[in-house]
C-alpha cells in the first residue's frame, strides 16, 4: 500500500519588543536569574496586566505578510495547567479569536512551482520562566516568564519533512525579514512541535497525529519526521497501527534519532480555557492598522525584483534572499557598480565554501561586502585574474587588510600589457618549434598546450584572453 505523509507545524516565536507583554519588565535573559521580574509576572495576587502595543503591532506586521485576516477584536484567554515555571497556574493566550487568522505562505518545490501551505492561525501569548536542574537540586528562573510569543499553527499542509523544512525556512525568514524575532532556533525563540500523521494515498480523512516536541533545528525537525512516519508506517504494516500511533506528545531523542513517547495528548477541555477578566477584549485602533499598512520587502518579493532589476537566475536569487542579511549582502555589493552576475558566484560560491569550511555565518564574515565588492571589481578592470582573486579571498579570511594592498603583496597584478606578453609568446614558441609544426601541419589541440605555457610562465599573471589573441595572430 502506498502512504501519504500529514504535517502541521505549530511554530513559537518570540518576539523582540523591549518588555514583556503584560508588564514593563525587560526581556533580555541574559541577567541575574530572578531579576527581570514584577508583581505581574511573578503572579502576584492583585497585580494586574497591561497589553503591550509593540507586540500586537508586530502580531499585525505578521498576518499583512501572510495575507492574513487580521481580527479588529481578540480575546485573551487563561490557559490552565499547574507547573513551576508558571506562577499564575494559566498562561494568557489566545483562544476562540485570536488576532490572525487564515494566512498563507508559499514554498518552491523542487521543479520550481510554487505550494502554498495555510496558516490557520497566529495568536499572541506569554512565555514561561524557566525550570533548572543541577543534580538534586532545581531552580526556577522566571527571567524568561511573560515574554511575548506569537504562535504561528499551520494547516496540515505538508507532505513529506522536505515541505516541512521549507515551510520553516520560509517562515524563519518572513520573521526575520519583518524583524520581529530574533528567530534563533538554539536559543529558543523560533520553537516548533510538528504534527505528523499518515493515511493511505488517496484518502481524504485525517488520521491519528503525534506531537513531537523538542525539535531545535532542521536537521532534527527533518529527522524526527522521518524517523515518526517510519514508525507508523510500520506499525500500520504489521496491524497494530491502532495500539502504537495514539494521539500522544512524543519527544525527539538527539541521540539515538528516534521520538519516544512523553505524555498522552491532552485535549483543549482540559485547560478550561476562558476569557481573561482582567484584560479587556483586544481592539486594534485605526491608528495601529495605519502604522502597519506597509511593511518590510519579504524574501519572495524581493526574489523577483533581484531577477527582474540585475537579470540572475531566480535558482540564485532563492539561495540569496534565503537570509535577509544575505540578501543585504548582495545589494550592498551591487551598490558598488559590479556585474550581478559576478557578485552571485563571489557571494554563493566563492564566499559562501571558505564561511562554510569555517562554520560561520554571512554576518560574521570577515570579508565584508564591501571588499568583496572591491575584488570582483579587481577582476572586472582585469587588474588580477579569477585564480589569483580566489587566492587575495583565501587571504582576506584570515587578514583585515585592503584588497589593493593584498595584490600588490602577494605580487599578483595580472599582465595586461601585450608588449610583455607578446615577448613572453616568441620565448615559448621559440623554444617548441618543434609542437609549432605539429600545430601548423593541423594538430590545433596543440593550442591550449601553449596557452598553458605562456601562462606558466607568466606565473599566472598574464591575462589570458590577451594570451589567447596574440597566441592565435603568431600562429596563424
Ligand atoms: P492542538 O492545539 O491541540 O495542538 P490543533 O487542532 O490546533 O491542535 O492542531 C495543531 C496542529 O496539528 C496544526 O498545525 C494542524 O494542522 C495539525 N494537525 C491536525 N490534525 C493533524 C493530522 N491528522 N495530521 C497531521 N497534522 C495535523
Ligand atoms: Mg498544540
Ligand atoms: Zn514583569
Amino acid at each position: 500500500m502506498e502512504f501519504e505523509v500529514v504535517i502541521g507545524l505549530e511554530v513559537h516565536v518570540q518576539l523582540n519588543t523591549r518588555s514583556k507583554m503584560f508588564c514593563s519588565c525587560p526581556t533580555s535573559f541574559a541577567e541575574r536569574q530572578n531579576t527581570n521580574t514584577c508583581p505581574v509576572c511573578l503572579g502576584l495576587p492583585g497585580a494586574l496586566p497591561v497589553i503591550n502595543r509593540e507586540a500586537v503591532k508586530k502580531a499585525i506586521l505578521f498576518g499583512r505578510a501572510i495575507e492574513g485576516k487580521i481580527n479588529r477584536r481578540s480575546l485573551f484567554n487563561r490557559k490552565n495547567y499547574f507547573y513551576p515555571d508558571l506562577p499564575k497556574g494559566y498562561q494568557i493566550s489566545q483562544f476562540e479569536i485570536p488576532i490572525v487568522e487564515e494566512g498563507f505562505l508559499s514554498i518552491e518545490k523542487e521543479d520550481g512551482s510554487k505550494k502554498r501551505i495555510g496558516i490557520t492561525r497566529a495568536h499572541l501569548e506569554e512565555d514561561a520562566g524557566k525550570n533548572i536542574h543541577e543534580g538534586e537540586i532545581s531552580k526556577v528562573d522566571l527571567n524568561r516568564a511573560g515574554t511575548p510569543l506569537l504562535e504561528i499553527v499551520s494547516e496540515p499542509d505538508m507532505r513529506s519533512s522536505e515541505e516541512a523544512v521549507q515551510y520553516l525556512k520560509k517562515l524563519h525568514a518572513i520573521v526575520r525579514y519583518l524583524d520581529i524575532s530574533d528567530a534563533n532556533m538554539e536559543e529558543g525563540s523560533f520553537r516548533c512541535d510538528a504534527n505528523v500523521s499518515i493515511r493511505p494515498k488517496g484518502d481524504g480523512k485525517l488520521y491519528t497525529r503525534v506531537e513531537i516536541k523538542n525539535l531545535n533545528s532542521f536537521r532534527f525537525i527533518q529527522r524526527a519526521i522521518d524517523y515518526e512516519v517510519e514508525r507508523q508506517i510500520e506499525a500500520w504494516e504489521e496491524g497494530v497501527y491502532d495500539d502504537e500511533v495514539v494521539q500522544e506528545t512524543r519527544l525527539f531523542d538527539t541521540q539515538k534519532g528516534i521520538t519516544k513517547s512523553m505524555r498522552g495528548k491532552e485535549e483543549s477541555a482540559d485547560y478550561r480555557y476562558f476569557p481573561d477578566p482582567d484584560l479587556p477584549p483586544l481592539t486594534i485602533p485605526e491608528s495601529l492598522m495605519k502604522e502597519t499598512e506597509e511593511i518590510p520587502e519579504l524574501p519572495d518579493q524581493k526574489r523577483e525584483r533581484f531577477v527582474e532589476e540585475y537579470g540572475i537566475r531566480p535558482y540564485d536569487a532563492s539561495l540569496i534572499v534565503s537570509t535577509k542579511e544575505t540578501a543585504t549582502f548582495f545589494e550592498e555589493m551591487m551598490a558598488e557598480g559590479i556585474t550581478p552576475q559576478n557578485g552571485v558566484t563571489w557571494l554563493t560560491v566563492e564566499l559562501a565554501a571558505r564561511l562554510n569550511k569555517r562554520n560561520l555565518s554571512i554576518e560574521e564574515s570577515p570579508v565584508d561586502s564591501r571588499r568583496l565588492a572591491k575584488l570582483v571589481a579587481r577582476i572586472e578592470d582585469k587588474t588580477i585574474s579569477n585564480k589569483a582573486a580566489k587566492e587575495v579571498l583565501d587571504y582576506l579570511m584570515d587578514h583585515n587588510v585592503d584588497v589593493d594592498r593584498v595584490i600588490e603583496e602577494l605580487g599578483l597584478k595580472q599582465i595586461s600589457d601585450s608588449g610583455a606578453i607578446e615577448k613572453l609568446v616568441e620565448e615559448i614558441l621559440e623554444a617548441n618549434r618543434d609542437k609549432v609544426e605539429e600545430y601548423r601541419a593541423g594538430k590545433e589541440k596543440l593550442f591550449g598546450f601553449f596557452v598553458g605555457q605562456v601562462m606558466k610562465a607568466s606565473k599566472g599573471k598574464a591575462d589570458p584572453r590577451l594570451v589567447n589573441e596574440i597566441l592565435r595572430k603568431k600562429l596563424s
